[in-house]
């Protein structure tokens, strides 16, 4: 790709002027290169965005180390005092977040607005609260007293994805400033625009300068020298399977511990004894964000004898879904967030097809809306006839894409359920609650929701088993990963 230069470095996206350069050490830096960044809603183009390499990354870490002691030393009152001043900046700035998210991703702009920015927010608050109590154990063991210290690790690298770029950032950033590491956020390229934002607000709320460092670009030319730097001791990334395997090979020459939160292909059981329209209601909200979540229960496992009930209350339900721009208030369902992502999801259901799956709803992009507003939009899909080994059932496609498949007693529900590498959640309907709690301790999931779904405290673990990911965030288990526990141990006085 020939590099194209940045031109203005404020761009105005949705009303909203967005500064597209890195910050580092305090400053706003510019690259030599920038990057485009289009909107899904419509293709349009929002903005070129300074596209970091070597020397961003370079520059970001020696801030981030050069900062760390002084943070790592500020008294956890005063952190958190800082982190709720950055929680209000987010609620301030909630309607122009949420605005240019939605342009940036493609997510409907009626949730950035009352779901996703306000707990953006508290993901800082939370943290910040959690600080204060966090629990410095002591023990005594002959006369002698141990004394247990969370210590800041040092610097960290935050690499997210597109699907929830400020969500994932603030759900990462929260813990690490919170614990007393500095920071190096690397955001995606296809939606990188929030992060600068949110650079701007932890500026204004008294982070001091090289806390937190954003370098921008793609994966391979910023992600790379960041997560391969010998001077980063945290690595926390969300995103795909196959990126994390090659962020495993850098970690492992330093040793360098690493978080990931990566993908899934979590089942969504029915029961004959369920209220049907509630799975039914649960089974339709896995369209949400076009499918680009995660956590979706993309694969419904239907109990045999309700099997064409379920579908018809599914289908009623899915077929009142409004496809649409995502800042219509109308709008339950938008477009897909890039071209090259929409072929890569319709590739998956035509390959389905043509081995024999049968589509029951969508199966294809949809193009009449594509063609009236110009982005990247795909009908709501749901595949029946499919084999438990095929590609539809076993890989993740990340886009409003189903598969209904069915069961006949529980055994072969769990053994469906737990029949494909990952592990990052599983959604049960069931109307019996021992149904319910033996069937949960069966399922390989770091999340498992009876009778809902999406619902989670911030202090539980979140996190995935297999290859879903590698250990869990939330509450302490956050900040057992950004720390370095330390054990003092101090002999009586007048021993000798
Ligand atoms: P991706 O792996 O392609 O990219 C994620 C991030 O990694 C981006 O910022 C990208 O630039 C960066 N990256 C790519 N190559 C890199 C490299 N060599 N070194 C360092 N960084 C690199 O994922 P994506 O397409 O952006 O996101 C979709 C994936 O994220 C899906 O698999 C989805 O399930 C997963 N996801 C997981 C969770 C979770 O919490 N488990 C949440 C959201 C998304």
């Amino acid at each position: 790709m020939a590099p194209i230069p940045q031109q203005d470095p404020v761009a105005r996206v949705a009303g909203v002027p967005v500064d597209t350069r890195h910050w580092i050490g305090g400053e706003r830096v510019a690259s030599a290169a920038a990057f485009p960044d289009h909107s899904p809603v419509d293709g349009a183009l929002l903005a070129h965005v300074a596209r970091g390499g070597e020397a961003e990354a370079h520059a970001a870490v020696t801030a981030a180390r050069d900062a760390f002691p002084g943070w790592a030393a500020t008294p956890p009152g005063e952190r958190a005092r800082v982190l709720h001043r950055i929680a209000d900046g987010i609620e301030a700035r909630t309607e122009e977040l949420a605005r240019v998210e939605t342009a940036d991703n493609g997510a409907l702009l009626r949730s950035h607005r009352r779901g996703v920015m306000p707990r953006a927010a508290q993901n800082l608050r939370h943290f910040a609260d959690r600080l204060l109590t966090l629990n410095h154990e002591d023990f005594e063991t002959r006369g002698h007293s141990n004394h247990v210290s969370w210590d800041p690790s040092g610097p960290a690298v935050l690499i997210t994805p597109w699907n929830a770029p400020l969500m994932l950032a603030t759900w990462k950033l929260g813990p690490a400033l919170a614990a007393g590491c500095t920071v190096v956020l690397k955001p995606a390229e296809w939606a990188p625009l929030t992060a600068s934002l949110l650079a701007g607000i932890a500026h204004e709320a008294g982070l001091p300068a090289g806390v937190f460092n954003l370098v921008q670009g793609y994966g391979a030319e910023a992600g790379t020298p960041l997560v391969s730097d010998p001077r980063v001791r945290r690595i926390s990334f969300t995103g795909s399977v196959p990126t994390a395997r090659t962020i495993a090979g850098h970690a492992a020459a330093h040793l360098v511990p690493t978080s990931f939160e990566l993908g899934g292909k979590s089942p969504l059981l029915v029961f004959a004894d369920a209220d049907l329209d509630l799975a039914a209601g649960l089974a339709v909200e896995q369209y949400d964000n076009a499918g680009q979540v995660c956590l979706a229960g993309t694969r419904l496992l239907v109990e045999e004898s309700v099997r064409d009930v379920f579908l018809e209350k599914f289908l009623a339900r899915a077929r009142e879904l409004t496809l649409g721009d995502p800042r219509d208030e109308a709008t339950s369902m938008g477009p897909n967030i890039h071209p090259r992502h929409l072929e890569r999801v319709d590739g998956f259901v035509r390959r389905a097809l043509a081995a024999g799956a049968r589509p029951l709803l969508g199966g294809e992009p949809h193009t009449a809306l594509a063609e009236r507003l110009g982005g990247t939009y795909y009908l709501p899909t749901l595949l029946t006839d499919v084999a438990q080994d095929s590609e539809i059932v076993q890989e993740e496609v990340f886009g409003p894409v189903l598969t209904l498949q069915t069961f006949a007693d529980e055994e072969e529900a769990v053994r469906l359920a737990n029949g494909t590498r990952f592990g990052l959640a599983a959604t049960l309907a069931t109307g019996d609650p021992e149904r319910a709690e033996r069937v949960a301790a069966q399922l390989v999931a770091g999340t498992v929701w009876t009778n809902c779904f999406f619902v989670r405290d911030l202090s539980a673990p979140f996190g995935g088993s297999r290859e879903s990911g590698i250990g869990r965030e939330g509450g302490d288990w956050s900040f057992d990963f950004y720390c370095d526990l330390k054990t003092t141990v101090t002999a009586p006085a007048g021993w000798s």
